[in-house]
């Protein structure tokens, strides 16, 4: 496979995926604490080297059912290239029953449901969205590029279209001055999205940031672990979904979570308050990675 750029990311649960790569980088690139495409120019990849890497897939990758087009942004593609994107892993992947991506709102947005229905039509299943933060100020001072009202938007407009959603919230991204806020704002705007999967990371400082240098000029200051706990409680206090699963099994967590809501909501505030307690193992601060 062909593999253009520095970082190839892709969801916890694409783990077993083929990794597709179709664009190179994120069209937006300006979120103030993502490093992962700071160096890289968004491109779209040249249509003979995905033609040869999925001639690659058919002849090598037959016990893999899932592919995950990487990638930060691939759903900004115009229609018809997504169109005959889909057409052809049907066509020479067809064992493969599902594909995923990652998409951010305007994306989504640029898109009517009609088109995102002919997309599920033609096998793309999951949208991977970052929401982040549901609270406006931490989604206006991350550079996010959509505020609250925005991301409930796409979020529906995925599941109005059948897709299936999962959507990340990050721990700690609104610093420690407006982390209750920003996480009860996060319940909220999760909950009116409705996602089918929420992911929760735990932010991580990464040097080649513009968070980073605030932080090391002293005006971004991260909530201490008890702190992101407590944050966690408050989002997970505000979530109220008809149905949907909940994880913090990314590597950036202290507390792993793996739940079903609203099954699972009351047990999962007080394994938080037995962590609080001191009562529940955290994982070490070096065990921690993104
Ligand atoms: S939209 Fe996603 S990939 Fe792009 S800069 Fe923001 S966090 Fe990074």
């Amino acid at each position: 496979m062909h593999y253009e750029g520095d970082h190839i990311i892709r969801p916890p649960s694409e783990a077993h995926s083929i990794i597709l790569q179709v664009t190179v980088g994120c069209s937006h690139n300006r979120c103030t604490f993502c490093g992962t495409y700071k160096e890289e120019r968004f491109r779209l990849k040249d249509e003979a080297i995905i033609a040869e890497d999925l001639a690659f897939a058919a002849r090598h990758c037959r016990r893999q059912r899932r592919v995950f087009l990487a990638d930060g942004d691939v759903l900004i593609l115009p229609q018809h290239r997504l169109v005959s994107l889909l057409t052809a892993i049907r066509a020479q992947l067809p064992w493969v029953n599902r594909v995923s991506l990652y998409a951010n709102a305007k994306a989504i947005r640029a898109k009517s449901i009609e088109q995102l229905q002919e997309l599920k039509g033609l096998g793309l299943d999951r949208v991977y969205l970052g929401l982040e933060s549901g609270h406006d100020p931490t989604l206006a001072a991350i550079n996010k590029g959509a505020d609250s009202s925005a991301m409930i938007a796409a979020g529906q407009r995925v599941r109005q279209a059948g897709l299936f959603l999962s959507v990340t919230a990050l721990l700690g991204i609104a610093g420690a001055t407006d982390s209750l806020a920003h996480a009860e704002a996060t319940g909220r705007v999760l909950s009116a999205m409705a996602p089918n999967q929420i992911g929760i990371l735990t932010l991580m400082l990464l040097a080649n940031t513009p968070l980073h240098a605030e932080a090391q000029a002293g005006r971004f200051c991260l909530p201490d672990q008890a702190g992101m706990l407590r944050e966690l409680r408050v989002m997970v206090e505000h979530l109220n979904l008809a149905r949907g699963q909940l994880m913090s099994n990314h590597a950036s967590n202290y507390l792993p979570i793996n739940a079903r809501l609203p099954r699972d909501k009351a047990a999962v505030l007080a394994t938080i308050d037995q962590a609080l307690a001191g009562a529940v193992h955290l994982k070490p601060e070096y065990l921690r990675a993104l």
